[in-house]
């Protein structure tokens, strides 16, 4: 695992799920890391646990919807640690209906967190990074961002606009030494693949090359990966981790 010794790191969304995984490896690997999500409950257990690593972990409450937010969040991380390397946008949701059924609320809603607020946190972190002319963005993309996905016009739109954002980013910033990457997870092993009928569960299998649906861990090491100097010369790239569900 590539050494995050002194780094410091800011992952959206890590209160539990793929986040605190990816927060986690990071404390793990030597970072001091900051995390967020709407709920404080849920951010106090994250951090007790991320402890255990021995780094500094700093928690706020934060919508990433809200630009006021994610400057403060920006700021108050860099008054905790001196500095940001690295910025996950991790943070996500759904609101999944037919196209027909979607209301425009729930449209805007999956709009406004997903593809909004990687922009808006993007923009307060590159701003820092900018101007030390160094730092890394790994965005958390979807596997349905690239394929589509019935069901879902709302969140696939978001996810596929990550991509766009990430090419975009590294165009604008690689100049000033800031690499931006994507991540676009097939399905991940979460207390929602777990409950799916055996019959659901089974035909999604079918479809995937590597036969069993991705851990929290394995999207996490591609997010240290891309963030690593092992990818020092790799750029507005988006990572499939997806066992082969879509190529
Ligand atoms: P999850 O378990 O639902 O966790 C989402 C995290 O985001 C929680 O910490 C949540 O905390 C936080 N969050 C939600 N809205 C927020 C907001 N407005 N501002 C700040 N934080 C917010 O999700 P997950 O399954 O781990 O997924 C993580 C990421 O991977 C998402 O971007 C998702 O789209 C992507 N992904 C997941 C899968 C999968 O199979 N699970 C596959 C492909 C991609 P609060 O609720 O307290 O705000």
């Amino acid at each position: 695992m590539a050494d995050f010794t002194g780094k410091n790191v800011i992952v959206t969304g890590a209160s539990r799920g793929i986040g605190l995984t990816i927060a986690q490896s990071f404390a793990q690997a030597g970072a001091n890391v900051a995390i967020c999500a709407t709920s404080e409950s849920a951010l106090t257990e994250a951090a007790n646990q991320l402890k255990q690593f021995g780094t500094k972990i700093f928690t706020q409450v934060v919508d990433i919807s809200s630009s006021e937010n994610c400057e403060a969040f920006v700021a108050n991380t860099i008054n905790e640690f001196g500095s940001l390397d690295v910025l996950v946008n991790n943070a996500g949701i759904t609101k999944d209906n037919l196209t027909v059924r979607m209301n425009e609320d729930d449209w805007d809603r999956v709009i406004a967190v997903n593809l909004k607020g990687t922009f808006l946190m993007s923009k307060a972190a590159l701003k820092v990074m900018f101007k030390k002319r160094s730092g890394n963005i790994v965005n958390i993309s979807s596997v349905v961002g690239q394929m589509g996905n019935a069901g879902q016009a709302n969140y696939v739109a978001s996810k596929a606009g990550i991509i766009g954002l990430t090419k975009t980013f590294a165009k604008e910033f690689g100049s000033r030494g800031v690499r931006v990457n994507a991540v676009a997870p097939g399905f991940v092993q979460t207390a929602m693949t777990d409950a799916l009928p055996e019959g659901v569960k089974e035909k999604a299998l079918e479809a995937i090359a590597l036969k069993r649906f991705a851990s929290a861990q394995d999207i996490a090491k591609a997010v240290l990966f891309l963030a690593s100097e092992d990818a020092s010369y790799i750029t507005g790239h988006v990572l499939a981790v997806n066992g082969g569900l879509y190529m």
